[in-house]
């Protein structure tokens, strides 16, 4: 991208003086482009299910007498709903946090409860493909936070962890103190990241094999909302990663009140 300049220029008194305005405007063009960027690849991944959804309904009204086929294409019209779902849902996450807005409602948020409650929801995609879920260190830690936005990064980060490994491996969720912060990270034996896409997989809609994302029903924005999330904690995430070996993705957060220690609290589940 050259650099681009807007100028201006504006007379000055009666002695011929003139005024120049220049403006980068570099950083203007950028942020368009990527927001333009952004519209076309929402569209794209809106018009998928939906042209599978009305192509599917156009098969159940031929089919009609055939109670099977009806089952069936419906099933697949279910799923496909779904995903349109999710996708909304995410749209949605993304675009209250991304605008720089402050957390919805901070808190003190036990890491325990976090962790066992974003463990929950990724439980049956985990037991179908027989991947242990493990979590470890998390007592008596607390972050600052809104729950319910570090759950859906959790969950996020416990999600492709299940998605991108084989069966019969483990996910491991650990969480320590490290000065005033508190370290949460997510680890697995799954099939890793090459090298030259690491530094792109936070971005929306960055896939490493879009195919293989698709079909295990991600919608590629995951991780951008895991970042997002983390920036708006005044944390960050970062990622470590070997091509078939595994991941593991670190969520760095700020320990509530400073201190990550644990502190006996006589208000907690109370
Ligand atoms: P998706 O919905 O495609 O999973 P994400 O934003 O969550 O989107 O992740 C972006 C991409 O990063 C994924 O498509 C995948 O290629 C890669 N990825 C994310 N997490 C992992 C992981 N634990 N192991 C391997 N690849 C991963």
């Amino acid at each position: 991208e050259p650099t681009t300049f807007a100028v201006r220029v504006a007379p000055l008194g009666t002695h011929g003086q003139v005024l120049v305005l220049a403006e980068d405007q570099t950083e203007r063009r950028r942020v368009e482009a990527v927001r333009r960027d952004f519209v076309a690849n929402v569209s794209h991944e809106l018009k998928t299910p939906v042209g599978a959804l009305s192509l599917l309904a156009e098969t159940v009204q031929d089919a009609a007498d055939d109670p099977v086929a009806v089952t069936r294409f419906s099933g697949r019209m279910q799923h496909e709903a779904a995903r349109l779902t999710y996708l909304v849902q995410d749209l949605i996450t993304l675009s209250r946090i991304q605008g720089g807005e402050p957390i919805p409602t901070p808190g003190r948020v036990p890491v325990d409860e976090v962790v066992h409650e974003a463990i929950d929801r990724c439980g049956t995609r985990a037991s179908a493909k027989e991947i242990s879920l493990v979590a470890g260190g998390t007592e008596g830690l607390r972050v600052w936070g809104d729950d319910e936005l570090l759950v859906t990064a959790l969950r996020n980060l416990i999600d492709n962890a299940v998605a991108y490994s084989p069966e019969n491996t483990r996910v491991v969720v650990c969480a320590r103190a490290v000065g005033d912060t508190v370290e949460v990270s997510v680890s697995d034996q799954g099939i890793g990241i090459p090298e030259s896409s690491l530094e792109r997989i936070f971005e929306r809609f960055f896939r490493v094999d879009p195919a293989r994302s698709r079909a295990t029903g991600g919608t590629g924005l995951g991780l951008a909302i895991v970042k997002h999330v983390a920036v708006a904690h005044g944390g960050e995430v970062t990622v470590w990663s070997k091509e078939g070996s595994g991941s593991t993705f670190t969520l760095r957060l700020p320990a509530f009140g400073g201190a990550a220690m644990a502190v006996p609290d006589s208000t907690t589940n109370s």
